[in-house]
């Protein structure tokens, strides 16, 4: 017998926290991996912000509670657990965009010999064996959200480096998914200095494996790194300790429900904590010589390093309250088997009613491939989107023909997702999509 969503709900550990967010009224929201739906908590911990900026004015950098001079490491502390990380490897500050670039400018080191070498061969290999040939190729993915390889083209030409030159990437075979085999066959070739993929692959939704490619990589002498965008609060990670990957980045705004154009965050593992900063600022100054202006830049300790100016205070503060839910809940492995559960039951229903008219899942089904949201390909795909808002459904519409659902563990309900698929199924049978604009383009 098919699994009825009210029980499914009633059975929920995480069903409680529902309430905690606003949900806007009259709607399915199935689009918390664009932009993840306001708390309660994160609410009352901007207001609590403000109300000590009217208060306090400037004292709020140290008599507001927490203070705000430290309240990216604190949120570091808090944040930790999610990445597997330590406090110190975490650096609050930025955007996706802008860490990419930061963690370029810091570990990208054209014609070296690899990591831990940087520069020009030291020769530590003996006189006996030929140096090795320089690394200067930066590689990524061809499924690679479109700001990423913006981020790699101009900081190779920042260099001076030509990226028809010194940037490749790894192909994929389908244009849905990266397979390992075309990875590691990447991975293998000689000139690869440094690596950036996406942990979540934010089209197809597909997880790849980070701990084994991050093995991998490094056996190779790449430096590795990671975009966590589509997977942080949405997929556990493991980034410090010894066989963690370099640096890694992301955005809050999406599963961690922060709030547009939240901060952004930066992973810079403890092996690299010497290396100065790449684009440096006032902020990674060690705190107590921060107002000391010296010309000198005295480099704050660990991750820190990256921060460049004055953090983001009004965006750090809902995070506040983003974290302490998801401790409140279990922490994010609870996250992580409810966001499961909502996707095997979508991919259930999907195959009953939606598979029959012409609906194909892109997302791979295995449990350690998936990330949180579900990708359903589609020739109308675009119209569908559009009949689905029509009919108070949020998801989204990636091209050329995807149609994306992300269930969000904290505040999607069994019975959203049973409902949103019964009315993408109406509106498959009864042609409901035709009467809207065709084509993108026309619509503003
Ligand atoms: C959302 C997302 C971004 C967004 O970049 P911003 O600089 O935060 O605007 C970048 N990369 C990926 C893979 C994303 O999913």
């Amino acid at each position: 017998m098919f699994a009825d969503p009210a029980a499914l709900d009633t059975a929920d550990p995480l069903a409680r926290f529902r309430a905690e967010f606003f949900l806007p009224p009259g709607k399915i929201y199935l689009d918390g991996n664009s932009l993840g739906l306001l708390s309660r908590r994160a609410e009352a911990h901007l207001a609590r912000v403000i109300a000590d900026w009217r208060t306090l004015g400037i004292e709020g950098w140290t008599a507001a509670a927490p203070p705000w001079l430290t309240l990216a490491e604190t949120i570091a502390e808090k944040i930790a657990p999610l990445l597997g990380a330590a406090p110190d490897e975490i650096c609050l500050t930025g955007q996706t965009t802008a860490n990419l670039h930061q963690l370029l400018a810091t570990l990208y080191a054209p014609g070296g010999t690899g990591f831990p070498a940087r520069g020009p061969c030291d020769h530590a290999h003996g006189p006996n064996t030929p140096c090795p040939a320089p690394r200067s190729v930066i590689l990524g993915d061809a499924l690679n959200f479109a700001s990423d390889s913006y981020a790699l083209h101009s900081h190779l030409r920042l260099r001076g480096l030509d990226p028809a030159q010194h940037l490749r990437f790894i192909p994929s075979r389908d244009g849905r998914v990266l397979r390992l085999d075309d990875i590691l066959e990447a991975f293998a070739a000689p000139d690869i200095q440094l690596a950036v993929l996406p942990a979540v692959v934010f089209t197809s939704g597909q997880l790849l494996d980070v701990t084994t490619l991050t093995r991998k990589a490094r056996q190779r002498g790449i430096i590795i790194g990671w975009d966590l965008s589509h997977s942080i609060g949405a997929v556990p990670h493991s980034l410090g300790g010894e066989s963690g990957p370099d640096f890694a980045f992301w955005c809050h705004y999406k599963w961690l429900n922060a709030g547009p154009g939240a901060v952004g965050g930066l992973f810079l593992h403890r092996r690299h904590h010497a290396l100065a900063p790449g684009l440096a600022g006032w902020w990674g100054v060690r705190a107590d010589r921060r107002f000391a202006m010296s010309p000198h830049h005295e480099p704050a300790a660990g991750a820190a390093a990256l921060h460049i100016g004055t953090p983001h205070i009004l965006s750090l503060a809902p995070l506040l309250g983003s974290l302490e839910l998801i401790a409140e809940a279990g922490g994010l492995c609870a996250l992580r088997a409810k966001s499961l559960a909502l996707t095997d039951f979508l991919l259930a229903l999907i195959d009953r009613d939606l598979a029959p008219l012409g609906f194909a899942v892109v997302t791979p089904r295995g449990a350690p491939a998936r990330g949180g949201h579900l990708a359903l390909a589609h020739p109308e795909a675009w119209r569908l989107c559009q009949a689905l808002k029509a009919a108070h459904v949020v998801a989204d519409f990636r091209a050329p023909d995807l149609i994306r659902l992300a269930p969000a563990p904290l505040y999607t309900s069994f019975t959203d997702c049973a409902d949103a698929i019964a009315r993408l199924q109406t509106i498959a049978l009864t042609r409901a999509h035709e009467s809207f604009p065709e084509s993108r383009a026309l619509v503003t």
